[in-house]
């Protein structure tokens, strides 16, 4: 890498299922000059997501073949003609997927960090970013957790599924149970992260595994994966039970229309709640998420949480990692730097 080389990852077929390295590309550009009304961010911190693949298969809202993809990115501003952003300023924004870019203070959902003291930049993009404010919203907002209640929550040792152990446990959550897909992880999340239990899906159904580790029912399913865990939750949900419904990483290689939950009409017989968490739907929350979870991380006792791949060229096995499970809490790429 040189100092005036832009760096860029573009998408250049359509994977049919699983992605693959080959679907991607690196392209090399000059570093752009700020236009008036834009700054010149160099990234620092890159996020990858699963919603990233669903954007892959094109279409309204997808990626572009051959075009720079976007997401979520911490940088520092390099230069500025933003009246908004001086030379130094680290901002948020949307622009990710590349080494440099053009952004406008307010546009697209850039904003400057609030720069806590003694808070690692990580913790932007994994506990206080989307990450973050969606298990936050999904537990204060649509589920409404109230103190001493019983969650369960799938894709536990991932970004959301450990920023959900943690909301909860801060919230005053009864017990806390996590799935994830190895013994490893399973070991992370109730010695290392505070869960009172967790199973690994492959062992078993989870209807079966979940009925075991919570004897007594949960009132709280936070659901990242969909699928046999929905059916699983549904199953052991307690009446007036809420399901925050937030992803269905089952289904988004490939299975787009996995049977519904057989079931569902136990919705019915227990006055259960399922609503769809979308993270856009609740950016009100950014401050609050903030003031609630900062003296937590100053204080020690919560960490970011997070995966760190080195170096930009790592970005594409990044993102391809999310599906092999490569990653304990937050998968992010720092760029080197
Ligand atoms: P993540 O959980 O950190 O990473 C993905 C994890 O998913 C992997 O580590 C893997 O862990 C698990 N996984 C992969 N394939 C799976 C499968 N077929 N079945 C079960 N688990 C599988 O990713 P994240 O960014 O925190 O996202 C988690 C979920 O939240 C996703 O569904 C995502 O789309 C959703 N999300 C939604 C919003 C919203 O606004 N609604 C916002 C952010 C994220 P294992 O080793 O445990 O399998």
């Amino acid at each position: 890498m040189t100092a005036n080389t832009a760096y860029a990852v573009h998408q250049i077929t359509r994977p049919k299922a699983f992605p693959a390295a080959s679907d991607f590309t690196y392209v090399e550009s000059s570093v752009p000059e700020p236009r008036p009304g834009t700054a010149l961010v160099q990234n620092l911190l890159l996020s990858v997501d699963p919603y990233h693949r669903g954007m892959m298969d094109g279409g309204e809202g997808g990626f572009e073949l051959g075009a720079p993809l976007e997401g979520r990115s911490v940088g520092r501003v390099l230069a500025s003609r933003d009246p908004g952003l001086v030379e130094g300023d680290l901002v948020f924004h949307r622009a990710g997927w590349r080494t440099h870019a053009l952004v406008t203070l307010g546009a697209d959902g850039t904003r400057k960090l609030r720069g806590h003291e003694g808070v690692p930049l990580e913790a932007y993009l994994s506990i206080l970013g989307g990450t973050g404010l969606t298990a936050y919203a999904a537990l204060t907002r649509t589920a409404a957790l109230r103190e001493g209640e019983d969650v369960f929550v799938s894709a536990a040792a991932g970004g959301v599924g450990t920023a959900t152990g943690r909301i909860a446990r801060l919230l005053g959550a009864g017990r806390i149970i996590g799935s994830a897909g190895s013994a490893t992880k399973v070991r992370h999340l109730t010695e290392s992260l505070g869960f009172d239990a967790a199973f690994d899906y492959h062992d078993g159904p989870v209807g079966e595994q979940l009925a075991k580790a919570a004897p007594d029912g949960i009132d709280v399913y936070v659901d990242n994966v969909g699928g046999g865990h929905l059916e699983g939750a549904i199953d052991v949900l307690r009446e007036y039970g809420r399901i925050a419904w937030v992803g269905a990483l089952s289904t988004y290689n490939g299975d787009r229309s996995p049977s519904a939950p057989r079931n569902l009409f136990e919705v019915v017989h227990k006055s259960l709640r399922l609503e769809g968490v979308l993270v856009r739907n609740h950016t009100n929350l950014q401050d609050e998420l903030e003031d609630f979870l900062v003296p937590h991380l100053r204080s020690g006792r919560i960490g970011t949480d997070t995966t760190v791949v080195q170096g930009f060229d790592h970005t594409v096995d990044a993102f391809l990692g999310l599906f092999r499970g490569d990653n304990l809490g937050k998968m992010l790429v720092r760029i080197d730097d």
